[in-house]
């Protein structure tokens, strides 16, 4: 049965609000292409509403501003608490919006509350120093929240995306406008009213649904937005840069894109390697930012290897998402779909060998077969483009001088993995491979205490960890005459 969807307006100051222009627009299910609900659309003067609620409750003596932070982190703990008594409702709508498998998305939310309860925990823990300054002046830091926080959502994490920066940007003492992307509006909003049950003061977080050139663009131009946290493509990431440098120098935070290799050494256990790197590919049908989408393997166990990558791929169960046993389901929308699509149609036609899948599966909906190409080179497009979509690329190589050097010729830079049982292998690689992650021996092992961020194109600033937390802070210097 469909999980019924509660909210679908606006959130300005704790109330559900249309839209100015009274205007809506349609999201649908990638299971079928249907429309499931029709969304209040948000632009310029609805951003302009909620920017105001939220400067109203940063004011520095309003309710918000005047908690300790121990009480915000309470609040934050609060509504984790809710996430976790809502996480099956969450879980099948998330699913049923974005078509991710319902089983994956209960895991995803079962982690998202250790991180919340991570968050929180740095919310009386933005401290500063003292500073043993020259002459007779006793000298001390402030950190202190930086203002009014524009979070800009992608649609392949809508919740956990939602509470990392939603949860980092209150920790701090910031209040929020969040725009979710217009292909998954509903979680967010669900959200929302887990926020205002929580007890968080009105106008913390609002949320405003609507497109990136619209509501999007009228939060990066606003001149009392003071930070932009993004997660979404380069090329929007890039084009945020630039509003950001044009209006009041706004902080940003970027989490884009990535083409994230994965190196295979002969001496590494296949037994491991083989799921490891399809899982590293296949996960939430390829939609991940650090999918593993270049899979380096070296000639000693190609062949080896390349069979057994054919056969996990034509054995991964496909079907609809809110389907337990379902393994892999369909991509979040006809443009994405007809995307990779092209992307398979490209590497058949310069020449790569498409193994396994390659097509679409089943007649409705965006599905499409977990894909392998091998014998792909360095110069093809889907070596070189992000899909985001579940097509395994795989590469040969020689020496381990040689791949560093290829896996790093790339302008993204965010994730990176390799298997082999050689120490030295892998910490040479750690060392020299530009990414802003590495995993040896494992792929995906996220945790809320490690930071994760990009080098290069795969953006600027770092989330979760110890540190994100000053992502929203400034820091002010004191100097006092002794
Ligand atoms: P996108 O860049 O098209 O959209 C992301 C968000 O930006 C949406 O909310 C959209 O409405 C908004 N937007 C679009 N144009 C805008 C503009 N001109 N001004 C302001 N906002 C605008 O990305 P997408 O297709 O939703 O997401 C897929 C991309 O996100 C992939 O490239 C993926 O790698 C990346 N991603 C990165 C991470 C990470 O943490 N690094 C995580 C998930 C996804």
């Amino acid at each position: 049965m469909a999980p019924q969807i509660k909210y679908t307006k606006l959130f300005i100051d704790n109330e559900w609000v249309d839209s100015v222009s009274g205007k809506t627009f349609p999201t649908t299910s990638p299971h079928d292409g249907s429309v499931i609900a029709h969304v209040s659309e948000g632009d310029k003067a609805d951003v302009d509403l909620a920017v105001a609620a939220a400067k109203r409750a940063f004011h520095r003596n309003s309710e918000w501003r005047l908690l300790d932070a121990s009480e915000r982190g309470a609040l934050i703990n609060k509504l984790g608490d809710l996430v976790v008594r809502d996480s099956q409702y969450l879980a099948e709508l998330e699913s049923y919006n974005n078509g991710g498998l319902l089983s994956g998305m209960k895991l995803y939310l079962s982690n998202i509350n250790k991180t919340i309860r991570y968050i929180a925990s740095l919310a009386d823990k933005a401290q500063g120093d003292t500073i043993p300054a020259d002459g007779e002046l006793f000298s001390y830091t402030l950190k202190q929240p930086v203002g009014v926080a524009a979070l800009i959502l992608p649609w392949n994490g809508p919740s956990v995306l939602f509470l990392w920066k939603v949860c980092t940007a209150l920790a701090a003492g910031c209040t929020v406008v969040v725009k979710p992307a217009e292909q998954t509006p509903l979680t967010a909003l669900a959200l929302g009213a887990l926020v205002a049950e929580a007890g968080f003061p009105k106008g913390v977080v609002n949320i405003i649904n609507g497109y990136g050139v619209t509501a999007g663009e009228a939060l990066t131009h606003h001149p009392d937005v003071a930070k932009i946290s993004f997660t979404g493509s380069v090329e929007v990431g890039k084009l945020i840069q630039q509003a950001a440098g044009a209006n009041n120098l706004k902080r940003v935070c970027l989490e884009l894109g990535g083409k994230s290799p994965l190196v295979i050494m002969n001496d590494a256990d296949l037994n491991l390697a083989v799921p490891y790197a399809a899982n590293g590919v296949f996960f939430n049908q390829g939609q991940a930012c650090v999918a593993a989408s270049r899979l380096f393997v070296q000639s000693g166990i190609y062949d080896k290897f390349v069979e057994a990558a054919v056969k996990y791929a034509q054995n991964i169960k496909i079907g609809n998402p809110a389907d337990p046993t379902t393994q892999h389901g369909p991509q979040v929308d006809e443009v994405m779909f007809k995307k990779v699509l092209g992307y398979i149609e490209k590497g058949k036609k310069e020449g790569a060998k498409c193994l396994a899948g390659g097509r679409r599966f089943g007649t409705t909906g965006y599905y499409i077969e977990p894909t392998v190409f091998a014998d792909v080179t360095d110069d093809m497009t889907i070596a070189k483009e992000e899909i985001f979509g579940p097509v395994q690329s795989i590469l040969k190589f020689e020496t381990f001088e040689e791949v560093l050097e290829r896996a790093n010729n790339t302008s993204y830079g965010l994730a990176s993995g390799i298997f082999t049982t050689n120490v030295n292998t892998a910490l040479q690689f750690s060392k020299h491979i530009e990414a802003g992650t590495v995993w040896v021996n494992t792929y995906f092992a996220m945790n809320p205490q490690t930071p994760f961020g990009g080098f290069k194109d795969s953006g600027i600033g770092r989330e979760s960890g110890l540190h994100s937390i000053d992502e929203y802070l400034e820091v002010k210097s004191v100097a006092i005459a002794l």
